[in-house]
């Protein structure tokens, strides 16, 4: 499973916010349901979709809503994406700080 948006992976047990998506005909004999569909968003993106503008198209739409309930009715969702992204920012070093290159001038980047 992966995010729709950014495409990262979603293993089993991760944060992450899964839309499921079903078509059924109504007033038609006999009656057809399809498969269910399962569409998942990563926190990150799942915030930053509801915190940005509406999409175009009407599906579209109806999903932005849901996901903006999800968002806006609890933190703990926005609390998942900000423990991810301060993950990330903990793996980088900061700049000048490196004990191992103390001797070297900060301010750029060696390959
Ligand atoms: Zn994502």
């Amino acid at each position: 499973m992966r995010c729709l948006r950014c495409n990262c992976p979603l293993e089993p047990g991760h944060k992450s916010v899964a839309l499921y998506i079903f078509a059924q005909t109504v007033g038609i004999k006999p009656r057809q349901k399809s498969a269910a569909q399962r569409i998942s968003f990563c926190p990150q993106c799942a915030v930053s979709l509801a915190m940005g503008p509406p999409p175009e198209g009407a599906l579209n739409m109806v999903a932005w809503d849901l996901i903006r309930d999800l968002v806006g009715s609890d933190p703990a969702l926005n609390q998942a994406a900000w423990e991810t992204l301060s993950g990330v920012l903990g793996l980088l070093p900061a700049t000048g700080t490196d004990p191992d290159s103390g001797s070297q001038p900060a301010g750029y980047f060696e390959f």
